[in-house]
Formats: structure tokens, sequence, C-alpha cells
């Protein structure tokens, strides 16, 4: 670091800028950007980075840069964004950049053809690389494999998913259907369980794991596991959202038959709608675009006379129906899961008034009447049993001689509301997992000797007010990070021993003091919550209090601070807890979280859906009989059926191989074209890559196999050389180039480079000959 040196000063909006040191003081460093508009920047040391010698080439492996820093990969994203060059990786780790516009030419059948049977990096970084490495591997090693698919919300994990899928099902399919099965099985998922929000339009409110397995190489059959699905949006929704796709489907994509059969009208009628956006567009560039048709709903204008756009909803009714037809749900089961939908929705329209009088309680209100007639008739229940369960509770006492007396107390408004949205959220929830179980029994195999799993699920998150589902997230974010972590890191260690380089032990961030902090047994915090849950005066603020009296000193929790929570009133210490998460310090609002820990639902209602006409109602609250006799509570613990499918899921991934496509969000108004370096700047921070570069800048990120360098140069080699078995190959013409014996080392199959020396020798051999 010289005066005049060319480095990347540290920006806020750009995250870095090009400029040349000016002045070097005890702790700064002064740069003069190059662009002209731009200040001086001062920074201290660790901030400012040294630039590439040319900063106009982009790299396809970031690794054959000379300077691996988080400047450098930035830019090289950066320009390589502005070709729609969208993939690059950092090793064997992929960077996936959303281009927020189609790009078939990345996606087309030929180039599901070019990448079958190539190792990595002898195409262009790509998805389709990633899945081919995770088969060959499968194969090769004879070990199952997963590929992690991270980012946060509208980074693309989920299209990244679909194309990994699509192209193992299109090259390793067996020739019959279970592969097209397979990819048609995501429609559907993402029709119960993804949203419109203000971050994504197709967000997925819950996390998949999606298994191929493979019998001698061709897909067999397969398996999806999927974890916590959001519940709040049912009846709740951002006036800026949508409640899950499925609503908006049946209201205005199905056929009129299909309406009329389960009531239905426009989403402005129901209230688990209307709170939301009911419209198929929230942004005002999405709205602008349809401003000739701004009388909605659809289902007025005909079909075929309105732009696109327009047509979603309608369209991808029908594209629904297609895919369930296609991996084989017959329409009767199509049509019983809808009736359950629809049933959720007319169940939303029930409201209730005070009922006047001693009792306090309330009474199903005069205009929702008809609701309850529709939801029971929908969903099989006697509509008096249902008035009775939504307005009452149903209460034990002890009677004289050792009998039991049930009778039933009164219910007050609000708490008839609470009591349907917990029905809502309860029989949608189970009909998920039903669609999920349901979707299962489409490509089911008998033997099976491997597969991939594919993991797309929420990266890191903080909001301004985060609840227990950020939680939930978080912490499987530490676990994924974790396991990234010894992947990544130990596999590069364990890899230059295997080659005899006899590289010194590289350490990285431990964040297994967070992870214990959640879930270590009786002062975890799931624990914690979960001894609160089964409290009989349970209270948000008791739980939070313990939770911070059990930890008083631990450097990864404290009490909230103002400060963290921009544009929110302060919390009081027991209203709240800050985490610091190897991402970052996030506050947590502890409100609710003893709520949104049970999934249980009271006695009486869980009776009431249990028995119901509807062989599907009945069906999903099948198993849950059992449970709510255990505790006269009935909890059912949210957070430790996670941590359970979390144990269950890293056992998984230690058990595979694994490949890592790290998503990324360019921009936050969901724009093409639209590079804004701070924001993901901070994305590669989260999602640890900014520890792999320090890594690999003291190792030796560049490596080739002894025979891919000698098919490389042999044609340009003299006669004598290319007589020479690869190794010696090698060995010689590194000599003859008079490399510095710094820059790599032989090891016994490849030959490793340091940073950017790759990159170095390849020029020289095509300038020097
Ligand atoms: P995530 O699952 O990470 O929340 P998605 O995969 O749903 O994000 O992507 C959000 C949106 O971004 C998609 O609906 C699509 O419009 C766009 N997108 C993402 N990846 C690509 C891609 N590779 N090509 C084209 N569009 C993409
Ligand atoms: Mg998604």
């Amino acid at each position: 670091m010289d005066n005049g040196r060319i480095v990347w000063g540290p920006h806020a909006d750009h995250g870095f800028v090009l400029g040349t040191i000016t002045d070097i003081g005890h702790n700064t460093i002064t740069v003069q950007p190059t662009a002209t508009n731009v200040k001086p920047i001062t920074a201290s040391y660790n901030q400012v980075f040294p630039a590439e010698p040319d900063t106009k080439k982009d790299a396809d492996d970031n690794c054959s840069l000379m300077y691996l820093n988080e400047a450098t990969l930035l830019h090289n994203l950066r320009l390589r964004y502005k070709k729609n060059k969208i993939y690059t990786y950092v090793a064997n780790i992929l960077i996936a950049v959303n281009p927020y516009q189609d790009v078939p030419s990345l996606y087309n059948q030929q180039q599901v053809k070019n990448y079958k049977g190539k190792s990595l990096g002898v195409q262009p970084p790509h998805c389709y690389a990633i899945a081919d490495k995770a088969y060959r591997d499968m194969k090769v090693l004879s070990m199952s494999q997963s590929i992690i698919v991270s980012g946060e919300s509208g980074a693309g994990k989920t299209e990244n998913t679909k194309f990994v899928l699509r192209y193992l099902a299109d090259n390793y399919g067996a020739g019959d259907d279970i592969d097209k099965r397979i990819v048609q099985a995501n429609p559907i998922l993402e029709a119960f369980g993804n949203a419109k929000t203000m971050r994504n339009n197709n967000s997925s409110r819950f996390g998949k794991f999606v298994e191929i397995h493979f019998v001698k190489g061709k897909v067999v059959g397969g398996f999806v596991s999927h974890y916590l699905l959001e519940k709040s949006r049912i009846v709740m929704q951002n006036s800026r959202e949508r409640n899950y796709h499925i609503f908006y489907r049946l209201c205005c994509g199905a056929p009129d038959d299909v309406r009329t059969r389960l009531h239905l009208t426009t989403p402005d009628n129901f209230r688990y709608l209307r709170n939301g956006c009911t419209q198929y567009f929230l942004t005002d560039v999405e709205a602008s675009k349809v401003k000739a048709f701004s009388n909605f709903p659809m289902q007025h204008k005909k079909k075929g006379s309105l732009n696109d756009i327009l047509l979603n909803d309608y369209k991808d009714y029908e594209r629904l129906l297609s895919s369930m037809k296609q991996i084989g749900i017959s329409h009767q089961d199509m049509m019983d899961i809808f009736q359950v939908v629809a049933g959720v929705l007319h169940l939303g329209n029930i409201t209730f008034e005070e009922a006047g009088g001693s009792s306090g309680g309330c009474m199903v209100s005069e205009e929702s009447k008809t609701s309850v007639k529709i939801t029971s008739d929908l969903l099989g229940l006697e509509a008096n049993s249902l008035t009775e369960a939504l307005t009452t509770r149903s209460m034990r006492s002890a009677g004289e001689t050792n009998t039991i007396n049930l009778f039933r107390v009164p219910l007050k408004q609000a708490q008839s509301s609470n009591a349907r949205e917990a029905l809502a959220k309860a029989i949608y929830s189970r009909l998920f997992d039903h669609v999920v179980s349901r979707i299962n029994q489409c490509f089911p195999f008998k033997s099976s000797q491997g597969y991939i799993g594919i993991l797309d699920i929420a990266g890191f998150e903080y909001f301004e007010v985060n609840s227990f589902e950020q939680f939930c997230i978080n912490y499987c974010n530490e676990k994924l990070q974790q396991f990234f972590n010894e992947r990544v890191l130990r596999e590069e260690q364990e890899l230059y021993a295997k080659e005899g380089l006899g590289v010194h032990e590289v350490t990285y961030a431990d964040n297994q003091d967070c992870i214990d902090l959640i879930e270590a047994s009786r002062v975890g915090i799931l624990d914690i919550l979960d001894e609160e849950n089964k409290l009989p005066a349970s209270s948000d603020n008791h739980f939070t209090s313990v939770v911070h009296s059990k930890h008083k000193n631990h450097f990864r929790i404290s009490i909230p601070r103002k400060s963290q929570l921009s544009n929110h009133r302060n919390l009081r210490d027991d209203e709240g807890f800050l985490i610091r998460h190897f991402a970052g310090a996030v506050c947590y609002q502890t409100v609710q979280f003893v709520e949104k820990n049970n999934d249980a639902l009271h006695n009486s209602l869980e009776q009431l859906v249990s028995s119901s006409r509807n062989k599907l109602v009945s069906q999903i609250f099948e198993n849950s009989k059992t449970t709510s006799t255990k505790g006269k509570l009935g909890f059912i613990s949210v957070g430790n059926k996670f941590k359970t499918q979390l144990g269950q899921l890293l056992e998984k991934l230690n058990n595979t191989g694994s490949s890592f496509i790290r998503c990324i969000k360019p921009n936050l108004s969901m724009q093409s074209s639209l590079f804004e370096g701070g924001q993901i700047l901070s994305q590669l921070q989260c999602s640890g890559m900014v520890s792999v570069l320090d890594l690999m800048q003291g190792g030796f990120p560049s490596r080739a196999q002894f025979s891919v360098v000698y098919n490389m140069y042999k044609s340009i080699m003299p006669e004598k050389l290319k007589r020479l078995d690869p190794r010696l190959f090698c060995k010689a013409l590194f000599k003859a180039l008079g490399l510095d014996d710094n820059d790599f080392k032989f090891g016994l199959t490849k030959v490793f480079f340091r940073p950017g020396k790759f990159a170095e020798f390849d020029q020289l051999m095509r300038f020097d000959p």
C-alpha cells in the first residue's frame, strides 16, 4: 500500500469505488476516487483493498484474480452482471446474481446439453455445472449429494432450484414420466406456499429440501421435505402484500361452475384477502402498465383481452390444474383440496358481536350467518357446532365423585376472533402438509442408490420488527453457516493435506455458542420458551425475563437497545432481546412468541374438525387427536419441532457431499440491470463469502489437474516435452517459463496456484509460447 497505488475505497452506495492513495496516516488511508464526482475517502486500513492491475477484465472464477478480497469480488460481479453473466465461481462455490429479466439463452435446451458430463470450469459458470458436478460426484464417489441454495428473499433461490431440478430431470431421467412429475410438483407447491410480498412477487413462504433419487444413474423418484410455512399470512397480510396464490387463483381463475360450488366471488369480498392487496400488481411500475384495465377483478374481463401480466391469476389456475393432472393427482382430489381452501376463506368472513346480557360473551354477527352456513358445508361441520366451538370454550372441572364435568364458558368477542384465526391457520397449514405428502405419493421409489437433495430455504433476515418467524429462520441460518464453514474451510484444508501441500491450518469464526444459546437443552431459548408454554399463566414478558436472567453475561445476547430499532419505539427489557448472529445483530420483539410457539388448537376446535364429515378435513387432523389428550393445555411446540427437523436435515447434509449456490439480490426494487454495490456487499458478507476469500488469499485457490494442463498446452509444445507424463510435463514447463516457486505447489494429482498466478501463467502461455 503506497502512495499513488490504485485501490478500492469504501463507499456506502456502491460498496467500493476505485481511487488512488493520496495519503497514508497512522490508522487511516486517504483515497482520491477516480470518478470526479466522488469526494476523497478517508478510511481505516482494513477497509481499503488493492485493485487488480486490469480493472476492466472479469473472471469466471474469482480465484483467478490476483487479489482476493471483498472489493475485487464485488467488482468482478459488477463487470459480469453488466454483460449478463449472472454466474461467477469462487472456487467451487457458485454466486448467482438475480438478472430480474428472462435470459433464455442461458437456460435453453442446448445449454442443458452443453453441461452434461462436463467438469466444473469447462463451460462458463452456471447452476447446470453445479448440478452436473453433484451428479458426477454422486456416481463416482457413490455418495449422495446436496446442493444448498441460499440468499435473501428475492435473490433467486427458487428459480435456481427449479433450473437445477429441470437440468437433472432432462439429462438423467429414466424415460418414464417420473422426472417430469418432479419438475411439475413445483407449480403446485408454489400455488399453496408462495405469495406476493414487497420483496418478491413469488416469494416462497416455506423452506424445502427436494431429493431426487437415482438407481443406476437414472431418476427413479423424489421426495420433498418442507419447513415452517408462514401461518400468519393466512389471516393477515401487509397492505402491499398478498395471501397465498391459491386463494386468488380460485377466486379469479377458476371456472364459473367451480366458483359457484365453492361460493367464491371476488377477492374483495373476503376478509382474509381484502386487508392485503387484492390485485395482482403491487408495484407502481406494474400498476402503470395496466392503467387501462383498472377495474378489477379479472374474471369480468374476457380471456385473451388483456395483456399477459393481467392474466396471471387466470392463467395460473389452468397451469396449476395441468400440473396437478400431469403429476397424477385426480380431479376429485384436486377439488377436495380446493374445497378446504374455500372453507378457510369463508371461515375468515365469520365475525362476532357482543351478545349483551351478563355472560360477557359474544355471538356470530347477523351478517355472517351465511358464512357460517357455507363454511360448515364446505368443511363438513354442523353449523351449530361450529358456532359453539368458536364462541365458547369447554372446560373441565373435577366432579364430586371423581367424575369430570365438562362445561362451556362463553368467549369474549376478541377471543372468538382469535379462535377463528387459530382454526383457519391450523386448517390451512395442515392442508399444506397434506398437499406435500400427496405430491410425494406421485414419485414414489422402491429402492435408491443415492440422491441429490436441493435445499431452498430463506436466508438470514432482519426487519424493523423481528418476531418468532425471523428467530427460527436465523437459527436455521446459524446452523447452515456452521455447516458451510466446516465444509468449505475444512474441505479446503483436507485437500491440501491429501495433496501433501503442507499448508498451515486456517481458523474460522465459530458460531457454536450462538447455536447453543438457542438450542441447548433446558437453558437454550427454545427450551425456555417451551417451559413458558406449559405454564398455566404464561406470558411473553415472563419468558423474556427468564431468557435474560439465564444468560446474563453471554456475549451473544443482550437486552434490546433502541439503536437497533430504527423507527420503532424503545423496548422494555422484558419485551425483547438482541442476538449477535454471525451475520449481524438482530433485535427480536418477543410479543406473541408464546402463542406462535404452539401448534395445538384448543380442545373444542380440535374436536370439531377431527370429527368432520369431510374426509379430507378429518384426515388432516387425524393424528392430532392423540396429542391433544396429553396435557390439558394441548401444547405442540413449533420451535422444538423445527429443531428436530433441522437436526434431521443437518444429519442428511453431513452425510452427503455438498455444493453451494449463493444467490444475490442486485437491488431492492426488482429492476433488471441495476447493480447496487452496497446492498450486494452486505449480502456477500452475510453469506460467509468474504471469509472464504480470506482463506483463499492465504492458500492456493486456483488448481488444475496435471492432465488438464497437459491437454491445454501440449499442442504448442515441442515434441520432446509432449512425450513426458502430465506431471513431469508440467514441471518441465514451469521450469522453462521461469515461474517463481512460491507461486505454485505440486500436489499428487494437481498443481496449485497462489491467487491470480494461474491466470498469469495462462497469459504467459498465450503470448509467449
Ligand atoms: P427467492 O426464492 O430467493 O426468494 P426467486 O427465486 O423467487 O427468489 O426469484 C425472485 C424473482 O426474481 C423471480 O420470480 C424471477 O422473476 C426473478 N429471477 C430470479 N432468478 C432469475 C433467473 N435466473 N432468471 C430470470 N429471472 C430470475
Ligand atoms: Mg423462494
